[in-house]
């Protein structure tokens, strides 16, 4: 199996006319497993974040019993405000701390903990550029042992982040399929009320999560 590997690792980088020191960057490293997770919907509570905005941050909001309601699809919250206070929400929702001030899951510091000793964390999120700095903030604030970040800005879909993942966790299904259709990596849905008509591999809580990555 391992010979399989080298053989196809140099007729890559043969095809390509690279060396194989040139395309290191492209492999996992090998023996350390490498664990994704998704931020909004898995670390953080980005959907109650933005229902709290919109209740109680949003000048004269209409929508303080409406939204008290957990969403029940992914764009429940979307649909429930107008085209004007969506767009205050991603402009001065963001401002004002929409990516800096929300909670964690409960138990989410333990579990990350616990997944960085059986590997490098690395957090992947989809979330517009001017977020960067809120997004490196909190990290740095919540002190999670993460050891990598990428912030998909240009709807990039997380197939193309790069090395590859071992096991991955999202709360969007279209992500979950997008990894586990093109590319190795066992990538799991992390079951949220606005996901729930989705089937994919699934997890509901992080301990179910890391029984699963300390098996592979
Ligand atoms: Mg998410």
């Amino acid at each position: 199996m391992r010979d399989d590997l080298w053989f196809l690792e140099r007729s890559i980088c043969r095809m390509m006319g690279r060396s194989i020191n040139d395309m290191k960057w492209v492999m996992p490293k090998k023996g350390v497993m490498r664990i994704g997770l998704d931020i909004d919907g898995v670390l953080y509570q980005w959907e109650r974040t933005a229902r709290y905005m919109l209740r109680e941050i949003l000048p004269n909001s209409p929508y303080k019993e409406v939204l008290k309601q957990e969403s029940t699809d992914w764009d429940w919250i979307k649909d429930q405000v107008s085209k004007k206070d969506w767009d205050w929400l991603w402009d001065k929702g963001i401002k004002l701390g929409l990516f800096r001030h929300g909670h964690l899951y409960p138990g989410t510091i333990e579990a990350v903990r616990e997944l960085a000793n059986l590997g490098d964390v690395i957090a992947v999120t989809s979330r517009p550029k001017r977020t960067a700095a809120d997004t490196f903030a909190w990290i740095a604030y919540q002190r999670l042992p993460i050891v990598g970040l990428h912030i998909l800005s240009s709807k990039e879909p997380k197939s193309t982040v790069r090395p590859m993942f071992d096991v991955f966790l999202d709360d969007k299904p279209g992500n979950v399929s997008d990894l586990s259709i093109n590319t190795s990596c066992k990538a799991y849905l992390m079951r949220r009320p606005w996901n729930k008509n989705y089937v994919a591999p699934e997890v509901h809580s992080w301990k179910e999560f890391i029984e699963i990555v300390r098996a592979l």
